[in-house]
């Protein structure tokens, strides 16, 4: 089956007692045994419930995977990954990373004795450097948040299946409509389900998506025994939300590139980052491993101070300001203050992050709207 049948159809079957088209809301906790230990597969909420289930069917046929685990949040998938590791363990990452996924590594788990490497992963040979005896995982985001750093999956899995190391990529920026990191050699592939997934700013979720069955059950353990399971009224609502992820995601990407063509040329953009832009330093690899660019776009506004880049940001109409992206309507963050404010200045100065960055999450409303809202904000001093 293609992608668009597989986000409408895929773990969704008719309710056997009503012949409900859309999977019910199994609002319960427990479920009835007649004699003890004679569940039929869900004992209790928290390893299981079948509006989840139908929608861990649904995003692994998304993925092409043999499984998926569905979790409170992306940072709750992020979490069960890195549990999967023991003290004195290494971690090899990228230098650009969404500010949650920096915290837990460096406030969180660097605690419990896992050594994390922040480096350079434009050229995944760079990786090879930092190799020992104690590394275990290979954690890659491609697009990177916020500077839109291409990483090559294949080049990563290739260095990772040589030295039998996991390879976990954080597929939120593409979707699985753009970019199948499983296909490419990865381990695990990690989404925060809040973003294009769900795709309209009402559900936070994350999920992990495996073909290997060892993987699986080591993560599926982790969930159930540490807890960070969704609800059902939050499946639904994914559910739902991934119905028409092929519709949005042909709109994010053709809005995003005419407003990125829009801006490339605009007096007051000094820098903006967009994988689609030939020039763009690893264009030839986003060719390769996505079917498109996506509408996530980051601008540096020509010598803007930090007040400046407030008010610029503060004066849209139809882009809100807010953290987030993915949805349906088009946002404006200014990642220094809000997302990631977690990451010390030095650090993300060296990656570009600095105070003048604002970053798009280009929605599917009329493009033309957009980009006058864009004109007009960009004319505030
Ligand atoms: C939002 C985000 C996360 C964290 O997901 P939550 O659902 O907010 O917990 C992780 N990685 C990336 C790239 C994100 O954008």
């Amino acid at each position: 089956m293609k992608f668009g049948t597989k986000a409408i159809h895929a773990g969704a079957e008719p309710d056997p007692s009503t012949g409900a088209i859309m999977t019910p809301i199994y609002q319960t906790s427990t479920y009835v045994q007649e004699s003890p230990g004679t569940h039929k597969g869900y004992a209790y909420a928290r390893g299981k419930n079948p509006t989840r289930v139908a929608l861990e069917k649904n995003l692994a046929a998304l993925e092409d995977a043999k499984h998926c685990l569905c979790f409170s949040s992306g940072m709750g998938a992020t979490d069960a990954v890195i549990k999967l590791l023991r003290p004195g363990d290494e971690v090899i990452t990228g230098d650009d990373l969404y500010g949650g996924s920096y915290r837990i590594f460096t406030k969180v788990f660097a605690n419990y004795g896992i050594k994390f490497h922040f480096i350079n992963l434009t050229d995944a040979n760079n990786i090879k450097k930092f190799i020992n005896g104690n590394t275990k995982l290979i954690w890659v985001e491609t697009p990177t948040n916020p500077t839109m750093q291409i990483v090559d999956i294949a080049a990563c899995s290739a260095i990772a299946k040589e030295n039998k190391l996991t390879l976990c990529v954080d597929n939120t920026f593409a979707s699985p409509y753009l970019q199948n990191p499983l296909a490419l050699g990865a381990d695990i592939v990690m989404h925060s389900v809040t973003k294009y997934l769900g795709g309209h700013s009402d559900v936070v979720m994350g999920a992990l998506m495996t073909n290997d069955d060892k993987l699986y059950t080591d993560l599926a353990f982790i969930l159930n025994s540490c807890g960070a399971n969704p609800g059902p009224m939050d499946s639904f609502l994914v559910m739902r939300g991934v119905k028409t992820l092929h519709l949005r995601m042909e709109r994010h990407c053709y809005n995003g590139r005419k407003i990125a063509e829009f801006l490339k040329n605009h007096p007051r953009i000094e820098k903006i980052y967009w994988p689609g832009f030939e020039d763009h330093p690893n264009h030839a690899i986003a060719k390769k491993q996505m079917r498109d660019f996506g509408g996530m776009i980051s601008i540096v506004l020509r010598g803007a101070s930090l007040e400046e880049t407030f008010r610029v940001s503060s004066s849209f109409h139809v882009f809100s300001l807010a953290e987030s992206l993915g949805g349906v309507e088009s946002l404006i963050n200014h990642p220094v203050t809000m997302t990631h404010a977690s990451i010390p200045k030095e650090e993300r100065e060296r990656v570009g992050v600095v105070d003048n960055l604002l970053r798009l999450s280009v929605g599917v409303e009329d493009v033309e709207d957009l980009i006058e809202d864009l004109k007009q904000a960009l004319e505030t001093r």
